[in-house]
């Protein structure tokens, strides 16, 4: 999708410079690479928005991944009072007790 709009893009500015071209005139010419140009920056800007988007989706999955991993992490019992917590802390949360 996102490579579809990068090629449209690139697409348009040449078709803009034949169409120029094809005008026969220097003002033609310049007013169709300018317009192409226009349209080719807002393909360009979408591809990259749609980028962006993409990588902050696959962030947020990322992330929620690793709090779930967190979840599931092992669970141990305090020797010192018995409250059941995360395993790979250096003290209790509930009574600090240190390993
Ligand atoms: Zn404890």
């Amino acid at each position: 999708m996102v490579i579809l709009l990068y090629i449209i893009g690139a697409f348009i500015v040449v078709l803009s410079i034949i169409f120029g071209i094809s005008t026969g005139t220097f003002f033609g010419f310049i007013t169709h690479i300018f317009i192409g140009t226009v349209i080719a920056i807002i393909f360009f800007a979408l591809a990259r928005m749609l980028d962006l988007l993409e990588a902050l989706f696959m962030k947020s999955e990322f992330v929620h991944e690793k709090t779930s991993f967190s979840k599931l992490q092992e669970q141990i019992a305090c020797p010192n009072c018995g409250e059941n917590h995360d395993s790979g802390r250096k003290s209790c949360p509930y009574c600090a007790h240190r390993y």
